[in-house]
């Protein structure tokens, strides 16, 4: 449908473990259940984490019950924070600084997704009419993101929200309006445990739609809008997931697929996936 450039591709909105404080296992608090084995308090390193900053368990995480780490992603975030934020002094080489880093993660996280659906719909070539605004909006927050730590820890990140939705939602219309066919409308839409196996949802809206545990198998997806769509124990075997909007990696690490789905670069079937 849609003519494919590379700002989804950009690198500062992908994950850098390496250049990162391992921050996403020391911000974040977690609770005991079926994403973790264990407590632990945001502000507390995991027991997991190595000195070097990396996991110790990478390769083992859902065999040792982590799977909540398995479908995490900062967006960049992490890197960010760590290199240009607090520029590459730790929380271990500075501890007087980890409070103010744990407080400016989360915020930080946000704001890297917000810049991740924009540059989703600035891929957009029918979204055309809107790409000025859109461009407009990314440089603006990314601007923000290289701001002092008080000022990024400040940001109503719920009042930007409400200027980006606007221009996503127009950039996801015009997307779709190309597409050829009717499209079904399940915006919101509660599809917990429902039964659609082989639904024809090409250029349908599932914006926010709850898709928990629902069948999708060998379902039509294509240039369909996921943006915000809880897609927990979704199952996607064989699924077509072609150009679909604004869907993320880790809305694809907590649902289920295998070898068959097909998902546009730069989103990866998970390893943990079916063969
Ligand atoms: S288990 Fe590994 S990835 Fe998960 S929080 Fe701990 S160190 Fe981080």
């Amino acid at each position: 449908m849609s003519e494919r450039t590379s700002h989804a591709d950009r690198t500062e909105l992908q994950a850098d473990c390496g250049d990162c404080f391992g921050l996403c296992c020391v911000a974040l608090p977690f609770s005991r259940s079926s994403d973790f084995p264990v407590n632990k308090a945001a502000g507390t390193p995991c027991g997991n984490l190595q000195e070097d900053f990396r996991c110790g368990i990478h390769e083992r995480l859902r065999d040792k019950g982590y799977n909540g780490c398995t479908v995490f992603d900062c967006f960049g975030a992490g890197q960010k924070v760590s290199q240009v934020t607090f520029k590459g002094v730790s929380w271990r080489e500075d501890p007087d600084s980890a409070r103010a880093m744990y407080e400016v993660f989360p915020v930080m996280r946000q704001l890297h997704e917000l810049l991740k659906y924009i540059a989703g719909a600035l891929d957009l070539a029918p979204a055309r009419p809107v790409h000025r605004d859109l461009r407009r909006a990314y440089d603006r927050i990314e601007a923000l993101t290289r701001d002092t730590a008080e000022t990024i820890r400040d940001v109503d990140v719920d009042a930007l929200r409400g200027e980006v939705n606007p221009l996503l939602l127009r950039a996801s219309e015009l997307a779709r309006a190309a597409v050829p066919g009717r499209k079904k409308n399940h915006r919101g839409a509660n599809l917990m445990g429902s039964r659609m196996r082989g639904a024809k949802l090409r250029g349908a809206s599932l914006r926010g739609a709850l898709l928990i545990a629902a069948d999708l198998s060998d379902a039509d997806l294509r240039d369909a809008d996921l943006i915000g769509a809880d897609m927990r124990d979704t199952n996607l075997s064989g699924a077509d997931l072609t150009g679909a909007l604004f869907l993320t990696q880790p809305q694809l690490n907590a649902a289920r697929g295998d070898a068959r789905t097909k998902v546009s670069s730069p989103l990866e079937r998970p390893s943990h996936w079916a063969a």
